[in-house]
């Protein structure tokens, strides 16, 4: 049975589920691309007219699952969050006076607001103590001070595991935290963690569409000789500006991460590899004869694509590895595709 309200005024309808789509994408920014589909799907629908049944009532599902946290939503939480959202040592304060002069559910109330997730007494109590002490160690891992909310967030999704999405965050706060647990601190480029889940989902989209990702892996050449040489400073230096460079470099549907150490990883959407050639021999040329304030330095890349060097993510990326490892032995400063002549 289609839907009564679709039926009435379909374009009334899609208006409304593209404002839901619009306000989804404020939430997010892990989802943004998943936004972005389903964006397509309603225009697609728009073509035809009609909107599946089912696909409205997740969405109806979703929306009602919002407003109703929303509504039971501790508001003198919420405002002691909204407080001062920069300044985490009054927020915390506010949060210590508040559970002073509350009762013994303060704990259980603070992850509603912050994460909609309902834990007992003392399971909220254990987790906030743990996450105290998460932001702690993060703080003297990063040699610099992080935010409890940050904390959380890893400390939820990265070692809890006990939120599958990050959808579920709280709205207000949603956007900094993920921003700043999916990006890598150095580059300001994506970190290891979005890479891997982009990775697997550009890759079924692809699927999906038949259509092509290329992934890139590049790694800076003799980049120990660099820091033994200029020191370590001089090379985190170099790392900020290779990353600008590959950003520079990019589309904006691309998505650019620093994989780790020296390496970088791009996922390039609907190219091939050979259709990446071009872009990816101009960033060599960028960062070769990029003005650094010590010695110059040149990298190395490895291309493959789906569907062509594998049909899942562990398989192109050991593809596009291999052909990183054959421009190593080839002598450094060039690419190389999959599959092309590799030693
Ligand atoms: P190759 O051309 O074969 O890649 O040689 P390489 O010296 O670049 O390779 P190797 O993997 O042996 O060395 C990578 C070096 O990168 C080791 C380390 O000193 C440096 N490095 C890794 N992460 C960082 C970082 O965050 N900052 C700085 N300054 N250096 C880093
Ligand atoms: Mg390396
Ligand atoms: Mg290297």
């Amino acid at each position: 049975m289609p839907d009564p309200q679709s039926q009435q005024d379909p374009q009334a309808e899609i208006h409304r589920l593209q404002q839901i789509i619009d306000a989804y994408e404020k939430l997010t920014m892990y989802s943004r691309d998943e936004l972005l589909e389903a964006d397509r799907t309603i225009q697609a629908h728009e073509r035809v007219q009609h909107l599946s049944r089912e696909e409205i009532h997740q969405l109806h599902q979703t929306i009602d699952e919002l407003k109703a946290a929303e509504a039971t939503l501790s508001e003198r939480i919420k405002q002691a969050l909204a407080e001062d959202s920069g300044n985490e040592q009054l927020v915390l304060a506010e949060l210590e006076e508040l559970r002073r002069t509350s009762g013994e559910n303060f704990y259980t109330d603070l992850f509603r607001v912050l994460v909609h997730y309902d834990f007992t007494s003392e399971e909220a109590q254990e987790h906030w103590q743990r996450i105290l002490v998460h932001c702690e160690s993060l703080g003297q891992k990063l040699g610099r001070a992080v935010s409890f909310r940050v904390a959380m967030l890893d400390y939820f999704v990265g070692l809890n595991r006990i939120l599958k999405s990050p959808k579920m965050i709280e709205i207000a706060l949603f956007d900094e935290v993920v921003r700043s647990s999916l990006q890598d601190e150095l580059t300001g480029l994506f970190n290891r963690r979005y890479f891997d889940r982009s990775l697997t989902r550009e890759v079924n989209r692809a699927r999906r569409h038949e259509k092509a990702v290329a992934l890139l892996i590049f790694d800076i050449d003799d980049f120990k000789q660099y820091n033994d040489r200029f020191g370590h400073a001089a090379g985190d230096q170099v790392l900020r500006q290779v990353g600008k460079l590959l950003r520079e470099s990019l589309r904006g549907e691309d998505i650019p991460c620093r994989f780790g150490g020296e390496e970088f990883v791009a996922i390039l959407p609907e190219t091939t590899s050979g259709q990446a050639r071009p872009l990816i021999e101009r960033l060599l040329e960028r960062v070769a004869g990029a003005k650094l304030e010590q010695g110059a330095i040149t990298i190395s890349g490895g291309v493959a694509h789906f569907p062509e060097h594998g049909s899942e993510p562990g398989e192109i990326f050991l593809q596009a590895d291999r052909a990183l490892y054959a421009a190593k032995a080839r002598g450094k400063n060039r690419i190389c595709l999959a599959g092309e002549n590799q030693v």
